[in-house]
């Protein structure tokens, strides 16, 4: 398993077009919005430097953002390393014990490939890998 880099930071919001006001602001230019309607997500991205900041707002009351935000209010809600193959980094994790929310990638944002850590397993933070082409 390689981790390449911070891929993206994933924060919760209520409201994708008022939270990106702000990045908008700091002079940082989404590069579009896209739903993933499997998550009942609505995501922005806000490419800085090498990684990204992602904007999700739930597009359902009970989509796992909504529940999120709920609970915890806005915020970040995730951290995403990018990886080289992510097939054999489920595996590699899965042999050493760490429990994993997808134990098969499954496609998010942009076609990337992605899979998500337990937060258990993590020291509490939701922890997404990707593979993506760029
Ligand atoms: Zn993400």
């Amino acid at each position: 398993m390689k981790i390449l880099k911070v891929d993206h930071i994933g924060i919760a919001v209520k409201n994708l077009e008022e939270s990106a006001r702000f990045y908008e602001m700091l002079g940082i230019q989404s590069t579009g919005s896209e739903v993933v309607a499997e998550q009942n997500v609505k995501v922005s991205f806000f490419p800085v430097g090498d990684s990204e900041i992602e904007l999700l707002e739930s597009t359902s009351p009970d989509g796992p953002i909504a529940r999120y935000i709920e609970k915890n209010g806005e915020g970040i809600q995730h951290l995403a390393l990018r990886v080289d193959n992510i097939e054999a980094a489920l595996e590699e994790l899965k042999a050493k014990g760490v429990r994993l929310i997808d134990e098969k990638p499954r496609y998010g944002a942009g076609g990337a490939k992605i899979a998500f850590v337990h937060p258990k397993s993590t020291g509490g933070i939701l922890l997404e890998l990707s593979q993506r082409e760029d």
